[in-house]
């Protein structure tokens, strides 16, 4: 049936063009589903593979069994070790055979190929060499550059062998295998179930092959055919006018039988429904393009591989791109993550060369900014700024160019201070496409103005293919329009292509289906016209400049919050605790670090140096843990084994520094007391505080009060003498009913939760009638698939309380009074809790501090502690990273209603007009308030990919902080001081047998410690206190270096208001105020605004600070 093409015009025409008076016989109505699925024949390799095209791709095939033609030999090093080309290829080889098998998981085996064209095959148009064992693997040249990667199982598995091969002689080449595939080494179909130890994989493809080019150009012609033919409107002429094309190729092929003539009259007819799309000038001219095609390459830091298989990812990828791009150089293809450049940078300096060359000619764009694809929910506000300052400075550094666009495809969520944050580190642009995935609610733009708290804006893209690992298909073009959501403003969109997550980019299949897409959108409207050519930037570009021209971008205000992976702000516990510590940890030693050197004269008054090197070092790897499958638990356990010797070794080198820096301002750890040092606490923190500190065990005393002044020594005294009315107590009132009081509060405690909480001077109880607060509960937690990642909504239904054992005094001190609960969770878990109340302190607010220790092996469960509390508001409010965002405490809608997990930093608060209740923490990040409930997350248990996360001994902290009237600087700064508990130290040469030990440095001025301080504004937070990084004592010579001594002070509006203060230094000679931004770059001389403080000389600066804004100050010293 159907019509045969000559039939039309055989001997029963008439000549002369009169229309036929007689019918040449039947012609029936093609069946459209049968002529549309007979097209699957032509390529699928199914039982017509050797009668159709894909029987004629190659036109030989020399076996890497002909030993006489492939020669094979192996070293494969012990263990799990990853031996660069050198050391690898110094070893003897054994021979080895296709049909071998190399293993367990995740060791290396280094291949040496030899490899002898066949005469026959001297001449053939292309000659490839095919190498596939299903695993990871990367070709490298006799003398030790990179070729480029290995995929396996049939993707990325040819090399086109060089012309020098093309002499009868034997070559020599290497290739390194992984035994790990691209996903790592999960056991089976599942790639997130935990990796099996003991994988083997079997060589099973080294051949020589020579390629029908004419053949492979076919089957893209006809795969982008009949993706037409299929994908367009069915009722389209452009579906139909593909269906016959496609046909009549088949029609050909078959007819010649499917000779070489055969083939080229096929793409004969393929070019009338495609143009010429055998070479890249298919995208020359000026005709618009709707889509802009990018090639990018996801390679997760770490994920379900560890960190040292990514070095060896990186290497694969990039090599393949620069390989690609001299083979097509329509491709622009874009690479993030300062850090993986660096490792490339370390390991494999010819690659870097490779990348370095086309960096310049710029086609390979560093992009991101920022040092690894963070997350943004969990890391700090400090350490979201150092992700860019070390990554702009790494790009800078070795390319000469910074980044315009953060790059963040695949990270769970997008904090609000984002947009502000790019700002000011010099980026004005952000593509992601994460919160596609959402489950609950459709995210309503593509392209739009992102809006950060303090009004800052960025122009946000998010590629409406809705995949940062695009194929390049057809659909893929096609969704580019048909999912854009914001066509009202701007018609173009970025389609992001490459492989992904594991790495390997773009590969040639990738580009050969996009020529022949821009074919057919050259042709017909129905499918947006791409172009390739422009770089990320290219886009941004254009359409700031349409924004400059009018275009008005729709907004959208506060976090970008993903209605998913709301598990990750709780699994992998320890490391999120690691997390924490390090920042304070590494906040403190910058501080008395910028001291230290201060106070020795930049080097002038003893060997002591700004310990740069070192602080660089802490950085990179706290930012490198914060990668956004690390800090959120979304990694196989080796990258957590790795994650923990890491942060040991931050803190190992942060507890040197911080130990260095205090005994060059003359203060003694509390380990190393020499015997005539006072004993003084040390307040890192910009404010005065007054507290109950635990004496070293040689004191006579258990307790005493330190109290002082900001970011500076702090006395302390025996409490008793000094605070005879600050005092707690403790009593069991009836069996099981314990109350806990000291000034401010009286705490009932029945059965080990919280019955009733009254703030005496205020009058109020806090828990409402019946309810309780400390309460431990546990839910069953089987999300619908991604184990580590998500928690889902209907966890909440199986609740339930768990009880004590025991609950029994611990400590009765009139200090501190502590109640002990231990609750057993299940035959293997258990939990105590120490309850403690200090005495008060004057009117300092105190807050009920709850320690807990939890042996932990539950199996999908999730462990939460919840706080009833007698407080009415519709909204809470969450810490972020530098300001607060406002939360719904219902479920209105079901935008409203999917926030039932949020990220929280330090605190999290439910407060009235009149009264409120903070709840702190000094190491978690999930959190829920539901009506007046709050609710902070502990524990998860997922098996996968680690089975084993979180199991074991965890130790944190939280507690409950009332407070009169509304949430204000008091709960940020008790959220900051329960971060920053004092350290006691002791000073070598205290001035006055009285007050303020240490304070007086130098005789008859005032304290260095107490330098930095802001007068005038409490919502203000003095974050940060560094050196210029470029000053000329500190620069380790990445960027010019720059003359003379700075002090970098960053200061942020913590409540949300506008404010004007005085930003102090004391009697520290500053020559210059500027601001400038996170990079440091000098923006506004602020010189003008200098001003005397307490009457005296040149002191201060006067500043203004918007809502939530982050300010950064340079002190330029007086040398
Ligand atoms: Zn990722």
């Amino acid at each position: 049936m159907g019509g045969e093409c000559c039939s039309r015009t055989g001997p029963m025409a008439r000549p002369g063009g009169e229309y036929p008076q007689l019918a040449a016989g039947p012609v029936g109505k093609q069946i459209h589903s049968i002529y549309q699925s007979r097209l699957k024949q032509f390529t699928d390799g199914g039982q017509y593979r050797e009668q159709s095209l894909i029987g004629k791709l190659d036109e030989a095939r020399v076996k890497g069994t002909d030993t006489s033609h492939v020669k094979l030999s192996v070293y494969s090093p012990p263990g799990q070790s990853r031996p660069l080309f050198k050391e690898a290829t110094s070893h003897s080889f054994t021979p080895t055979n296709v049909g071998a098998s190399f293993g367990p998981s995740w060791s290396t085996h280094w291949f040496k190929v030899q490899v002898t064209v066949p005469k026959d095959l001297l001449k053939k148009e292309r000659l490839e060499f095919h190498w596939d064992a299903d695993n990871e693997g990367l070709i490298w040249t006799e003398d030790g550059h990179t070729v480029h990667g290995l995929t396996g199982g049939g993707e990325r598995v040819e090399w086109i062998l060089p012309d020098i091969f093309r002499d009868g002689k034997e070559h020599t080449f290497y290739i390194e295998m992984a035994c790990n595939g691209m996903f790592g080494n999960a056991p089976g179909g599942d790639s997130i179930q935990p990796p099996a130890p003991d994988k083997h994989y079997t060589l099973h493809t080294a051949d020589i092959v020579a390629v029908n080019l004419e053949a492979r150009a076919l089957y893209f012609d006809f795969w982008e055919i009949g993706d037409a033919a299929r994908e367009f409107p069915q009722e389209s002429v452009e579906a139909h006018g593909a269906q016959q094309v496609a046909n009549r190729i088949m029609d050909a092929f078959i007819a010649g039988g499917g000779s070489t003539e055969s083939i080229k009259k096929a793409r004969e007819i393929a070019r009338e429904y495609l143009g010429n799309v055998d070479s890249h000038k298919v995208y020359d001219g000026d005709k618009e393009a709707l889509v802009t095609g990018i090639g990018y390459c996801h390679i997760d830091t770490c994920w379900l591989w560890p960190f040292a298989e990514t070095k060896r990812k990186v290497n694969r990828s990039w090599s393949s791109q620069c390989d690609l791009i001299d083979r097509y150089p329509e491709l622009r293809f874009c690479c993030s993550q300062a850090q993986q450049y660096k490792w490339l940078e370390q390991d494999y300096p010819s690659t870097f060369d490779r990348v370095k060359k086309k960096v310049k000619e710029g086609s390979f764009q560093p992009i991101g900014g920022s040092w690894v694809e963070h997350d943004t929910n969990l890391p700090g506000g400090e350490s979201l700024i150092r992700q860019f300052l070390y990554g702009q400075r790494y790009f800078e550094s070795r390319f000469g160019q910074r980044c315009k666009t953060f790059w963040l495809p695949d990270t769970f969520g997008y904090s609000t201070q984002l947009p502000q944050i790019c700002r000011i580190s010099g980026m004005t642009r952000f593509l992601t496409q994460k919160l596609s995935w959402n489950n609950i609610n459709n995210f309503p733009h593509t392209t739009f103005n992102w809006v950060a708290l303090d009004n800052s804006q960025v122009i946000c893209h998010m590629p409406p293919s809705e995949t940062y690992t695009a194929e390049a298909n057809f659909g893929d073009v096609k969704r580019s329009v048909a999912q854009h959501k914001s066509l009202d403003q701007d018609q173009t969109s970025l389609l992001v292509f490459g492989k992904g997550d594991g790495g390997g980019g773009p590969t040639w299949q990738h580009l050969e289906k996009l020529r022949r897409c821009r074919g057919i959108s050259d042709r017909t409207s129905l499918l947006p016209r791409i172009k390739l050519g422009d770089s990320a930037d290219d886009f941004f570009d254009k359409l700031e400049k349409k924004v400059e021209n009018g275009t008005e971008l729709v907004t959208w205000y506060g976090e970008l919050y993903f209605e998913l992976h709301r598990g990750t702000y709780t699994t992998q516990a320890n490391n999120k605790r690691n997390n924490r510590k390090s920042e304070v940890l590494l906040r403190d030693i910058e501080y008395l670090a910028t001291l230290a050197t201060i106070k020795n004269g930049f080097g002038k008054r003893s060997a002591y140096k700004y310990p740069k090197k070192d602080i660089d070092d802490m950085w990179e790897n706290v930012l490198l843990c914060q990668f956004h499958d690390c800090l959120p638990g979304s990694s196989i356990e080796m990258c957590y084994d790795d994650s923990d010797k890491i942060y040991a070794q931050v803190f190992a080198t942060g507890e040197r520094l911080l130990s260095e820096a205090l005994s060059e301002l003359g203060f003694d750890e509390e380990s190393s007391l020499s015997p005539n040092s006072k004993l003084c606490t040390l307040n890192t923190l910009p404010w005065k505080r007054s507290e109950i500190v635990k004496l070293p065990s040689s004191h006579p005393h258990k307790y005493g009060l330190a109290h002082g002044d900001a970011l500076s020594t702090m006395s302390i005294r025996p409490l008793a003498s000094a605070h005879s009315a600050a005092t707690a107590s403790i009593a069991e009132t009836s069996p099981g009913v314990f109350e806990l009081r000291n000034s401010q509060y009286t705490v009932e405690v029945t059965d080990g939760v919280i019955t009733s909480l009254y703030d005496i001077k205020a009058e109020r109880e806090l828990i409402p009638k019946g309810k309780k607060a400390a309460q431990l509960v546990i839910f069953d937690d089987k999300p619908l698939y991604w184990q580590a990642w998500d928690v889902e909504v209907y966890h909440l239904n199986s609740r339930q309380e768990l009880s004590p054992n025991k609950v029994y005094i611990s400590s009765s001190d009139t200090a501190k009074v502590s109640l002990t609960i231990e609750t057993k969770i299940s035959d293997k878990s258990w939990i105590t809790t120490k309850l403690s109340l200090p005495a008060a302190i004057g009117n300092s607010p105190s807050a009920i501090e709850i320690e807990a220790e939890t042996e932990w092996h539950e199996t999908m469960k999730f462990l939460k502690v919840e706080f009833s509390v007698d407080i009415t508001n519709t909204e809470a409010s969450y810490e972020t990273q530098f300001g607060i965002v406002r939360r719904p405490t219902h479920y209105n809608t079901s935008w409203d209603m999917a926030k039932f997990e949020v990220c929280v930093h330090k605190w999290a608060d439910l407060s009235e007009a009149t009264y409120g209740v903070s709840i702190l923490n000094d190491s978690k990040y999930g959190f829920a308030v539901a009506g007046n409930v709050m609710r902070l997350s502990l524990l998860r248990a997922p098996k996968a990919p680690d089975a084993h996360a979180d199991m074991g001994r965890h130790h944190t902290k939280y507690a409950i902080f009332p407070h009169a009237g509304p949430l204000t600087h008091a709960t940020v700064r008790k959220a900051f001081e329960f971060n920053s508990p004092l350290r006691v130290v002791g000073h070598r040469a205290p001035t006055t047998a009285g007050d303020l030990a240490g304070e007086r440095v130098e005789a008859g001025k005032p304290g260095l410690l107490s330098t930095f301080k802001i007068f005038g504004a409490d919502n203000l937070v003095l974050d940060t206190i560094k050196r210029g990084e470029d000053d000329e004592d500190v620069s380790r010579g990445e960027l010019p270096v720059k003359k003379g001594h700075s002090v970098i002070i960053r200061v942020y509006d913590a409540m949300g208001g506008k404010s004007k203060a005085v930003l102090s230094w004391g009697d520290i000679k500053v020559k210059k105020v500027v601001r400038t931004n996170a990079l440091e770059d000098e923006e506004e001389d602020l010189s003008e605004n200098m001003v005397g403080v307490e009457g005296g000389e040149l002191k201060g600066v006067k500043i203004e600070v918007r809502a939530f804004e982050v300010a950064t100050y340079k002190l330029v010293l007086e040398d």
